[in-house]
């Protein structure tokens, strides 16, 4: 069994970015700069936003946080989104979801130029991402692209099982596995909360992306021997032991599943990690192709 260490990849990603900053800056191009809209004081988007925004330093982008009470008015939002919309020193927006609830996201999404979508998440990306056209990949499926490449992962002709179908994650891996590419070509089987007989498909996978968000939900007797395992899940459980009162935990039994596995994804150090990696490449890709 071998790791698929998130740490090494996103950092070789993240060096790579480094030094092409360099080099674009060298021939007179502009800092990328990411601009982050978060709503409220949600932790774990708190702790997201703030990561996001010292990798952006690490790898010598610009990036600007734009805060608001969680109470704001809708219009307040949609005037933050226009205002960044029409900022030409702007190259990727990302508003950190969820939202209170009081906000319809699908709306808010929608307002964000898709030249600058760099999460990926507007309609026109996952629509040119379904024709095959150059898009903004959401960062998620993009990062687990990056960590099956960096390692050679053969996909072509495997089966995959991806368990979660929602438009961020599931979906969009989905397709990207089924795609004509390498990474891709994988014969996909989308599963979601009413799937049947998602035991014996997994049972029946080369690969499994387990995007769900249940802890520890994939256990060792749904997966075969010498499985390629990816676990998307972030899922906060107290946990008394650690300084923050909560552990992370994925939506993989790793303990259990790992001695089955050619490879799989640690939680925490495995997809997180890609997901800033590729959200980052994103923002790098807004700003020089422009
Ligand atoms: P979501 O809640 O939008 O979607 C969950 C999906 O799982 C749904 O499509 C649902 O049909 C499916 N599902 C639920 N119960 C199921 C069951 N019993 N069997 C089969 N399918 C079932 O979640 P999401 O936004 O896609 O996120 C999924 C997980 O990934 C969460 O834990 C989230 O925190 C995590 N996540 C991690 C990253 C990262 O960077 N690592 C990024 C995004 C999301």
């Amino acid at each position: 069994m071998k790791i698929l260490d998130g740490k090494v990849v996103s950092q070789a990603v993240k060096d790579d970015l480094k030094a092409s900053t360099v080099a674009w800056k060298e021939k007179g191009g502009k800092t990328p700069h990411l601009a982050a809209i978060l709503v409220g004081s949600d932790g774990a988007s708190e702790t997201y936003v703030a990561s996001k925004i010292k990798n952006c330093e690490e790898v010598g982008f610009k990036s600007t946080l734009l805060r608001f009470e969680a109470g704001i008015e809708e219009q307040e939002l949609i005037a933050a989104i226009e205002q960044l919309n029409n900022d030409a020193d702007v190259d990727g927006i990302l508003v950190q979801l969820p939202l209170p609830k009081h906000f319809n996201e699908e709306k808010v999404i929608n307002l964000i130029d898709p030249e600058k979508d760099v999460d990926g998440f507007h309609p026109i990306s996952l629509g040119r991402l379904v024709q095959g056209l150059p898009t903004f990949v959401s960062a998620t499926p993009y990062g687990i692209m990056l960590l099956l490449k960096h390692y050679n992962i053969e996909t072509a002709g495997k089966h995959a099982v991806v368990i979660g179908r929602s438009n961020i994650v599931g979906r969009p891996m989905s397709i990207l596995l089924s795609q004509n590419t390498n990474p891709g070509n994988c014969t996909v089987t989308l599963c979601h909360s009413k799937t049947q007989n998602l035991k014996d498909l997994c049972l029946q996978a080369d690969i499994i992306v387990a995007a769900l968000g249940k802890v520890s939900f994939l256990t060792a007797d749904m997966v075969k021997e010498n499985a390629v395992v990816i676990d998307v899940g972030i899922t906060r459980v107290a946990d008394a032991t650690k300084k923050s009162g909560f552990a992370i935990k994925g939506d993989v039994d790793f303990e259990n599943v790992a001695p089955k596995c050619s490879y799989i994804t640690p939680v925490p150090g495995g997809v997180g990690l890609m997901t800033i990696a590729a959200l980052l490449t994103n923002t790098f890709a807004a700003c020089t192709r422009k």
